[in-house]
């Protein structure tokens, strides 16, 4: 099945929004097997709108658009579309009833140009708006199909997700089934290196490889008769991908790093604090997003000064005079003096260089000491990280944290 998808507002071609819908649709229908041909946006514009839909179907036998749909007078997409596959607009009935009822409930008045999101082309199958007051609908025409869509993010996704994703899988008689493994510690082309066979030698399951600062994902995807078959199309490729690349993997199931990482301390219970330098409480941040961490996590302390590493911490000023706040001591200290100040069992401490100043002969931007005391164990790393810009080496750093309590976490 070919696609194109379709945005339509004037916003959009001014720059004035990003245009979120096309990157959540393209993926949700690569995800299905629909294969995306192209992305087009146009105004609010009838006769342009009318020229991509008849242009778009020359090759494509599905166009998704999104916006339009309301009731003010540039909302264009279900008038263009009707015209363009030969319909007429109808009453429907119960969406008049619906829109009535959804009016009232909320005490406001109805418009008079509500009602015309109640009329639909003939031969539309309707799809509910639990979002918002305009439904969307799919319209047939020789084996070509437009699927109209509101335009606001929240009432797109939800609709799709819950009315269109089903109609869709009634048409074919395939399932899909696929997982998304996670990587870390692998660029993304030593990772293709890796899996090149596989992925040019195998047409299902499939195998793509993403990537996203800093990290990789492999999504293994199979279309069969039955999910039974693709699941275990899915299993065996991934049982390859383990072979090779196993000791990269933190998820076989798209979980994020610090999710996998605070469900197992969760889980273990093992109580965890933070002292963050180069980082400023990144690490703390992404931690407390989990929920049902303040069951282990105990606190976060940015010491970004020496004065704070000595005053918090207890660092020694002798470290910092001798070894400079960038060093694999400083780190051990700092960790240490957490764990002397909070008694948790795992106390994890960064230190490095951002950037894009601060960089001595010997100590270049990028480098950070990260380590870690867990009961009696303690481990200590340095890595020269790839130095992209600032943000991305805080961002890579607090992703090292992570991946080095991963590491401690799996080998008991
Ligand atoms: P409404 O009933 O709100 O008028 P609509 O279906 O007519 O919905 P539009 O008027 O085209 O949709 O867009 C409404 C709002 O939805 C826009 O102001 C914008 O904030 C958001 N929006 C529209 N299209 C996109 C898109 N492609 N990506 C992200 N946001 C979008
Ligand atoms: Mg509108």
């Amino acid at each position: 099945m070919r696609s194109t998808i379709l945005s339509v507002g004037t916003e959009l071609l001014f720059g004035q929004i990003t245009n979120t819908n096309t990157v959540y649709l393209s993926r949700q229908l690569n995800m299905l097997g629909i294969d995306v041909m192209s992305h087009h946006t146009v105004g609010d514009n009838s006769h342009r709108l009318s020229d991509m839909i008849k242009q778009s179907f020359i090759d494509c036998d599905f166009i998704f658009t999104s916006g339009g749909l309301g009731p003010t007078q540039d909302d264009l997409t279900k008038e263009i579309a009707c015209e363009v596959l030969h319909d007429k607009l109808v009453l429907h009935q119960p969406t008049m009833d619906w829109l009535e009822n959804y009016f009232k409930k909320r005490g406001r008045e109805i418009t008079e140009n509500n009602w015309k999101q109640a009329y639909f082309p003939l031969r539309a199958t309707i799809f509910p708006n639990d979002r918002g007051t305009a439904p969307g609908f799919a319209l047939e025409e020789n084996g070509k199909t437009i699927i109209c869509m509101p335009g606001p993010p929240a009432e797109m996704t939800h609709m799709f997700e819950h009315y269109v994703k089903p109609y869709l899988q009634k048409l074919t008689d395939n399932v899909i089934y696929y997982q998304v493994l996670r990587f870390f510690g692998i660029g993304e082309s030593k990772l293709e290196t890796e899996l090149l066979d596989l992925i040019n030698g195998q047409t299902d399951p499939t195998l793509a490889t993403y990537a996203k600062e800093g990290e990789c994902s492999v999504r293994v995807a199979s279309k069969r008769n039955t999910l039974k078959e693709a699941k275990e199309a899915v299993a065996e490729m991934i049982e390859k991908v383990r072979e090779r690349v196993g000791q990269y993997i933190y998820s076989e199931n798209d979980e994020e790093l610090h999710y996998v990482v605070g469900k197992k301390l969760i889980e273990r219970n093992i109580s965890l604090a933070s002292a963050e330098s180069c980082t400023g409480g990144m690490f703390a941040q992404i931690m407390t997003e989990i929920p049902g961490i303040s069951a282990v996590f105990d606190r976060g302390l940015v010491t970004y000064s020496n004065r704070a590493k000595v005053e918090e911490l207890g660092v020694s000023q002798d470290t910092l005079d001798c070894y400079g706040a960038v060093s694999e001591e400083t780190a051990i200290e700092m960790a240490e003096g957490l764990r002397k100040i909070t008694g948790c069992r795992m106390c994890v401490s960064v230190t490095g260089i951002a950037g894009p100043g601060g960089e001595t002969p010997d100590k270049p931007v990028g480098l950070v000491y990260i380590c870690v005391v867990y009961d009696d164990k303690k481990m200590c790393i340095e890595s020269k990280m790839r130095n992209v810009n600032r943000s991305w080496n805080r961002n890579y750093a607090k992703l090292l944290m992570l991946d080095l309590i991963n590491n401690m976490l799996d080998k008991e």
